[in-house]
C-alpha cells in the first residue's frame, strides 16, 4: 500500500488555526502555552539520539535571546503553539557553516542538556510529527531572514499576523512567506529507472533527477524540460506521486513517475556529472554486494521515499 502522507516533514501535529492570528499576544500568555526554539535553522531537540522537539514555556530563559516576537504556529488540541527564533545567539564552541549533512549539536548555556540538531542532519531519527512541525517553523524563520526589505519600494518591512505575513509601512505592499515548487522524479523505460549524480554530492550517491519549475510551466512540462536538459532523454506520460516540504532553503519537492520515450543520455555536465539506467534486480543487488558503488539518497528525502516504493512495487504506475 502506497501512503503518499508518510513522507518525511509532510505531517504535522499541528492545527494552524489561522483564524486565531490576530490574537497571537494573548494566546502567548494562556498557561497551555509553549514554544519551539530555532537557530540558524536547528531546532531544540530534547534528545540527542531520538530526537523530540523541545516545547518550553513562553517565560523560559533562552527565549530571551529572540530578537522578534514568535511565530504563532497554531494549536496542538487547545494548547497555543509558538516558534521563537534566536539566530542572534554565537555559540562561542561550534559555529562553523553547515556542511551537506551537518550532525553536530549546538548547547545554548540556557538550555540545560537540550541541543540544537540540523533537520536534515538529524532527520533519518526525527519523529514524523515534530518533523513536519519543525519544518513549519524552518521555512517561515528562513522567509522572514531573507525578505527583511519590501520587494516593491525597498523600505525595510516588518513582521505582521503573528509571523505569516511582512507589511511595508512605505508603500503599503503586503509579503507573504514563499515556497518554490521542485519537480523530482521517477523517469522509468521498459522497467529501468534513470538515476543520476550532481557534481556537488557526496562520492558516490546517485538520486532521482530533480529541478526548480519555472514561471508558466505545468508539473508535466518541468518534468519533460528538466529530463531532457540533463539527460537528453524524451518523456511522455507524466503523473503525481507525493509531495515534500523541504524548506532548505524553500522549496516544496513535487514527486512524479514520468514515461520515458528515449533512453539514450546525453549530460549536461554542469548539471549531472553521471547518469544511468538501472534495474530493480540491478538496484537490489547494490544493497547486498560487497563493495557497493551507489550510495543510495538519503533516509526521509522523498527520493529515497519515491525508489522504496518503487522497488518494493507499490507504486501502481500505469507503464
Ligand atoms: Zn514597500
Amino acid at each position: 500500500m502506497f501512503d503518499s502522507e508518510t513522507v518525511l516533514f509532510a505531517g504535522g501535529r499541528i492545527d494552524r488555526a489561522a483564524h486565531l492570528r490576530m490574537r497571537a499576544d494573548a494566546l502567548l500568555a494562556d498557561p497551555e502555552a509553549r514554544s519551539m526554539v530555532m537557530w540558524r535553522g536547528k531546532a531544540l531537540f530534547e534528545d540527542d539520539a531520538a530526537p523530540r522537539l523541545a516545547w518550553l514555556p513562553p517565560d523560559a530563559p533562552i527565549l530571551g535571546d529572540a530578537a522578534e516576537p514568535p511565530i504563532f504556529l497554531g494549536l496542538d488540541g487547545t494548547a497555543p503553539r509558538f516558534a521563537h527564533d534566536i539566530s542572534g545567539w554565537a555559540d562561542p564552541v561550534a559555529d562553523a557553516a553547515p556542511g551537506f549533512a551537518d550532525t553536530s549539536i549546538n548547547r545554548h548555556p540556557a538550555a540545560g542538556g537540550l541541543g540544537f540538531q540540523d533537520l536534515r542532519g538529524a532527520m533519518s531519527r526525527l519523529d514524523p510529527t515534530d518533523a513536519g512541525d519543525a519544518v513549519t517553523a524552518k521555512g517561515i524563520f528562513g522567509w522572514h531572514a531573507s525578505h527583511r526589505f519590501c520587494a516593491r519600494c525597498g523600505a525595510p518591512s516588518r513582521v505582521a499576523q503573528a509571523g505569516w505575513q511582512r507589511v511595508c509601512d512605505a508603500c503599503g505592499g503586503s509579503h507573504f512567506p514563499r515556497t518554490d515548487p521542485v519537480v523530482i522524479m521517477l523517469v522509468l523505460h521498459r522497467g529501468r529507472l534513470l538515476m543520476g549524480r550532481s557534481p556537488a554530492w557526496p562520492e558516490g550517491m546517485f538520486s532521482l533527477l530533480a529541478g526548480f519549475m519555472e514561471p508558466g510551466e505545468s508539473i508535466e512540462a518541468a518534468v519533460r524540460r528538466e529530463v531532457i536538459e540533463e539527460t537528453g532523454v524524451r518523456v511522455g506520460r507524466v503523473g503525481y506521486l507525493a509531495s515534500q516540504p523541504w524548506p532548505f532553503p524553500a522549496s516544496l519537492m513535487i514527486g512524479c513517475w514520468a514515461e520515458a520515450l528515449s533512453d539514450e543520455i546525453v549530460l549536461d555536465p554542469v548539471e549531472l556529472e553521471d547518469a544511468f539506467w538501472i534495474s530493480r534486480e540491478g538496484l537490489l543487488a547494490e544493497r547486498t554486494a560487497e563493495s557497493p558503488r551507489l550510495r543510495p539518497a538519503r533516509r526521509g528525502a522523498i527520493a529515497h521515499f519515491l525508489i522504496e516504493h518503487w522497488l518494493a512495487g507499490r507504486l501502481d504506475l500505469p507503464l
